[in-house]
């Protein structure tokens, strides 16, 4: 088998598995006769329900349009929202063994509503998450959460789920997150001509696969890629931003790339987001998994939460100075409250900086790419001038010729 068609092969193990996560999260269990529990985004500790030998997956919004739960839930709220809703009105999700919800913004409170009243057969778990990242009591108020998590799905197993299963599981899910994080790099130094696709589909994939099986793919396909000469890409350097809950469309991506864009680096859900922290694996596992919380929102902020020590457009200069990208673009959900509320204040950042960035609006529904496609040509073709004409004063400055 050839390099390029093993890598290939795991990228269509990663695509069967992201675009399809319920179908395959049925055949896992069909095979394995593991519990699946599915978990809304974005601070599930998947961990916790590994250790009690259930398969965590996190619950996505799906390609389908949305009929059935049109009535149920309002046509404001977000399409991740809004395709949950629909999903649990169609019956999608009767196979799993349990719901587990956190609370991370009101569009999430109003679904998981719906779906608990469509699901009366299924266990419905819903968890608090102090939103208050950095007050004194932040901590242990985390803590107690994961701890009526856990008691939760001890009441499900029927059990008590031990620290050590605990500490293995936090191993295995660190290893997952800390192989996605060097395809990262590999991508960010160039040394692997990765597309934004494929780091979606490896990201997404991660969520709702089995965490050693995943891992044993990613160990492969990162040995594939040092074997493999990388050629230098040519292009403008994207950093990508935004979108929370559900991945941006594949088909965006790809119109980015297509345009010229090198998309380099991200803070997506559906990217860094997800795998930016490691949790301790000695010690408490409660306690580890409480630190954790609060220290990703640290590593990545995150709109949904308050912290006096995290400033997210502080974090995207910084970010995209460490990628060397050479301009922002901003994927909004269309009716994501969060975003929107924090957006100015990025907007107002990159201006005052005069570092370019351009602002798409995407949808469950419809997206015009033939619009987003000249939006993105022209931001390109800006930023391109912008960094010629920047680096020329720069050479200016240093030979002294004015
Ligand atoms: S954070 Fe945004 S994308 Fe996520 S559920 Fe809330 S509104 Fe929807």
């Amino acid at each position: 088998m050839s390099v390029d068609s093993s890598v290939q092969g795991i990228f269509a193990a990663f695509e069967a598995a992201a675009e399809n996560p319920l179908a395959s999260s049925r055949a896992w269990k069909a095979a394995n006769g593991t519990p699946v529990v599915g978990s809304f985004p974005m601070h599930f500790p998947g961990e916790l329900a590994h250790a009690a030998g259930c398969l965590p997956v996190i619950l996505q919004e799906n390609h389908e349009p949305i009929t059935v739960g049109h009535g149920m839930i309002y046509p404001f709220y977000c399409g991740y929202t809004r395709s949950v809703v629909d999903q649990a009105c169609k019956g999608d999700f009767d196979f799993l063994d349990a719901i587990m919800f956190g609370d991370h913004c009101v569009q999430v409170l109003g679904a998981a509503d719906v779906v608990r009243a469509k699901l009366p057969n299924t266990r419905v778990h819903f968890y608090q998450l102090i939103s208050s990242m950095s007050d004194p009591w932040s901590h242990s108020r985390a803590r107690e959460t994961f701890a009526g998590l856990k008691e939760g799905l001890e009441e499900m197993i029927g059990r008590t789920i031990d620290n050590d299963a605990i500490r293995a599981s936090i191993r295995l899910f660190n290893r997952n997150r800390q192989l996605l994080r060097k395809l990262y790099d590999m991508r960010r130094s160039g040394t692997s001509p990765l597309t934004a696709r494929q780091m979606q589909l490896a990201v997404k994939s991660s969520m709702v696969m089995d965490k050693a099986a995943h891992s044993a793919l990613l160990e492969r396909l990162i040995e594939r890629l040092e074997a493999t000469a990388a050629t230098r890409q040519r292009g403008v350097r994207v950093y990508l931003s935004g979108h929370f809950c559900q991945a941006p469309k594949l088909g965006i991506l790809d119109l980015i790339e297509s345009c010229g864009g090198i998309v380099v680096d991200d803070d997506l859900y559906h990217g860094q987001r997800y795998i930016s922290t490691d949790v301790d694996d000695a010690g408490d596992p409660l306690d580890a998994l409480a630190k954790w919380y609060l220290e990703r929102n640290l590593k990545v902020p995150c709109p949904t939460r308050v912290d006096q020590n995290a400033d997210w457009e502080t974090y995207l200069l910084g970010a995209m100075a460490k990628s060397k990208a050479d301009g922002m673009i901003v994927l909004m959900a269309k009716f994501c409250e969060p975003h929107m509320y924090y957006y100015p204040e990025i907007k107002e950042a990159f201006e005052a900086k005069d570092v370019p960035h351009l602002l798409i609006e995407t949808e469950h529904e419809t997206t015009a790419l033939e619009g987003i496609r000249t939006r993105v040509e022209a931001f390109l073709e800006m930023v391109k001038r912008q960094t010629i004409a920047k680096a020329a004063a720069a050479a200016r400055l240093e030979t002294g010729v004015v």
